[in-house]
């Protein structure tokens, strides 16, 4: 009977599955086209789950703060190893003869035999430290819950019965004189601890456990959709799906015209892989644990609007599904039974219609505009979940649709489409930070090998003016042909399109790409890592190519090529500030620090606690630079950590950067010992001592 019985238990478990799955794959489906190839480059998709699934990089490299929550390794590669063991059971309890001994050679079941066992007991050990970390450690965003309960409870009960039925099968084993069978240490020991059971007792206890770790077995595949453990089915297909592109911060281009493209207001608007993203959120909490606004106590936090993205998806998919489902039956019945479904169907309505809109309903606006767009979250995501992307498309329908922004903010789109610069400064005054310079403009100097892209802030900020002539310092000494656009140059619209106005970008991005393709010059340098991004990764959308390349990309190769040499001593010790832009988004990390290297500093180049790929942003990205922001303010916590090096000059790479970092120095009352420079204006200073304006100076006509 034991086959029979264990079958229509096994065919109904799976049955409840296939409808869950079934029910997921539904909601995902509802979203909209993806614009992006996702079944391309199959040989790098599969190198990806290999690496990132089964390898689990992201979670075996993260750094020691980290540490903690290693376990997952080891609980997962455990369940990989296990599954091949309850598979070999289950099968057994269709065909009782079955084990692996049947199709594998002895060597191979004993070694087989033994992995599986010796995993059992590393996972039901790791379990035990989960446990221990939730209730003793308690760390943030990791608590102790009747979900977390259940799953660890049941993976541990899989791991005990494991140990039960073998042990017991064991020692029914000793009890008939026979030995236990060779492999499976662990399982091994307790045959021999149960071995004063006599043949029909630990013949019952193995009975009992196969039945028990096949209850569990089965509760837990039907309950892993609806707990954490969802991961579990979407973690490998969105690591293969995942966004191949260069373009990290791979924002669609909209059509305007289309007022359901102004946005994602409705879960239906995501794409359907944004909505598997969802499914794939492991609850780690690494990305919250990185995100600047989470930890400096905004409303924001990027695990948990995945998660309110995947409750909206799910909770409306249901009343979609039931919708559809009345709708149906109302099609194929008449009379008394159309009418009282019409009814259902009118409720139904009213339910759906109270529910309050995704987007300024179970997302909050100040949730929205809390994030820098920094990309910490998404960098640090095991399983490849974008979401800046899913906050910039919910602000363009907070922008566009709703037409609800903050009222400095608006200020900020009102300054770009009057004066071409988020400030209002007017845009006459676009080229007076070169006043007393013979800058080559466009006009002096046609055929330049480069457009030296200014910026909004280096033309108009007072503070970033300095630099700007730095770097024309720096181009004039080294003999590169440039020249800027002068009065042509207008703001790129990366505020604009990092705070969700894609009308005014669009307007900003066609302004732009006529100007500097009526040049003809296809090379641009830039010192602002956001322009940089916006030319060079979103302007190709829109028929801009250039060959973009940030300031200290250009100086590091005209250092190395000699034809600029650092002499004096600028500094004793720097630490360098990532800009996320710059690092995250367009991958250069080193160029920065090259120059800095090849500086006079006799106490070094000393990096901040969190660097590179996991710098901390400095609070200006995702046009928050035009934001208020309640303290404790993302500049001032990042300023402590690059404080905290003891460097007495704080180098940059952005001109947001810069103001944000030096209006924490001066929070800190740190601005007398410690000075905030580009790495321009460090290196700059660090040339021979040559008047500005000499090495400007154009030979006259
Ligand atoms: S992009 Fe940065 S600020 Fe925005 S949610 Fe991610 S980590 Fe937080
Ligand atoms: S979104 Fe990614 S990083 Fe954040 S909790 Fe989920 S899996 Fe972890």
């Amino acid at each position: 009977m034991r086959p029979i019985i264990f079958g229509v238990l096994l065919a109904l478990a799976f049955a409840a599955f296939g409808r869950t799955i079934h029910a997921m794959v539904r909601a995902a489906g509802r979203g909209s086209s993806d614009p992006r190839p996702r079944l391309d480059q199959l040989p790098r998709r599969l190198a990806s789950v290999l690496i990132y699934f089964f390898g689990q990089r992201k979670v075996a490299e993260e750094g020691p703060q980290h540490m903690t929550s290693k376990h997952h390794l080891f609980i997962f590669w455990g369940f990989l190893v296990i599954t091949v063991g309850t598979g070999e059971l289950l099968v057994s309890g269709l065909i009782p003869s079955f084990n692996f001994g049947v199709i594998l050679p002895e060597p191979a079941h004993i070694g087989l035999r033994t992995v599986i066992d010796l995993f059992n007991a590393v996972v039901l050990a790791m379990i035990g430290w989960a446990l221990f970390r939730r209730i003793v450690i308690r760390p943030r965003l990791i608590p102790m819950n009747l979900d977390a309960g259940v799953i660890l409870g049941a993976i541990g009960a899989l791991m005990v019965t494991h140990f039960l039925f073998h042990g017991f099968s064991g020692a029914a084993a000793l009890a008939a004189g026979h030995e236990v069978e060779p492999g499976a240490p662990v399982s091994g020991m307790v045959a021999r601890w149960l071995s004063p059971l006599d043949a029909g007792a630990a013949a019952t206890g193995a009975a009992a456990a196969f039945w028990l770790h096949t209850g569990v077995l089965l509760t837990f595949l039907n309950y892993l959709p609806y707990s954490k453990h969802i991961h579990l089915l979407g973690a490998l297909p969105n690591i293969f799906l995942r966004n191949l592109s260069a373009r990290k911060l791979d924002m669609p281009k909209l059509d305007l015209e289309d007022e359901n493209q102004w946005g994602v207001g409705r879960f239906e608007q995501l794409s359907w892989k944004s909505l598997v993203d969802t499914y794939a959120c492991t609850e780690c909490a690494r990305c919250s644990n990185y995100c600047p606004a989470y930890n400096t106590g905004k409303n924001l936090s990027p695990m948990q609007l995945i998660h309110d993205i995947r409750y909206e998806m799910t909770d409306r998919d249901a009343l979609a599904a039931e919708r559809e489902s009345l709708q149906a039956r109302r099609d194929a019945v008449a009379g008394h039974d159309r009418e009282e479904i019409e009814q259902r169907l009118v409720d139904l309505e009213a339910r759906i219609e109270a529910m309050p809109p995704m987007v300024g309903g179970r997302i909050a606006d100040e949730t929205l505009w809390a994030c820098t767009t920094c990309g910490a979250c998404q960098e640090v995501c095991p399983v490849f979940i974008e979401h800046p992307l899913k906050i910039i498309q919910m602000r363009q329908n907070l922008v566009l649709a709703q037409e609800r922004v903050p009222a400095e903010l608006g200020r900020a789109f009102r300054n770009i489409e009057r004066q071409s610069n988020p400030w209002g400064i007017s845009n006459e005054k676009r080229m007076d930070w070169a006043d007393g310079l013979e800058v080559p403009t466009i006009e002096t100097n046609p055929a330049p090998e480069y457009i030296l892209w200014v910026g909004c802030a280096g033309a108009f900020d007072s503070r970033i003016i300095k630099q700007t002539r730095a770097m024309v310092k720096l181009l004039e000494a080294a003999g590169v042909n440039y020249a800027v656009l002068g009065h042509m140059e207008a703001c790129t619209g990366d505020p604009a399109r990092r705070a969700g106005n894609e009308m005014l970008f669009q307007m900003q991005a066609e302004a732009n790409i006529e100007t500097l393709n009526g040049t003809g010059v296809t090379k641009v340098v830039t010192s602002c890592p956001h322009c940089l991004h916006t030319l060079r990764q979103d302007y190709p959308q829109f028929g801009g190519n250039y060959d973009v390349v940030h300031h200290t990309q250009l100086l590091a190769r005209l250092v190395a090529e000699g034809k600029l040499v650092p002499e004096k001593r600028v500094a004793t010790r720097v630490t360098y500030h990532d800009s996320c832009y710059l690092g995250r988004w367009n991958g250069e990390f080193e160029a920065p620090r090259a120059i800095l290297a090849g500086m006079d500093l006799p106490r070094g180049l000393a990096e901040p606690a969190r660097n590179k790929k996991h710098g901390f942003c400095c609070g200006a990205g995702g046009a928050r630079m035009f934001m208020e922001e309640e303290p404790p303010r993302v500049n001032e916590n990042r300023t402590d950590e690059l404080l905290a090096t003891g460097a007495d000059a704080i180098a940059v790479a952005c001109p947001f950067c810069n103001i944000m970092i030096t209006d924490g120095v001066k929070a800190r009352d740190a601005d007398e010992r410690v000075t905030v420079r580009d790495v321009s204006e460090l290196l700059a200073d660090s040339l021979p001592d040559v008047p500005l304006s000499s090495l400007t100076r154009r030979p006259s006509a």
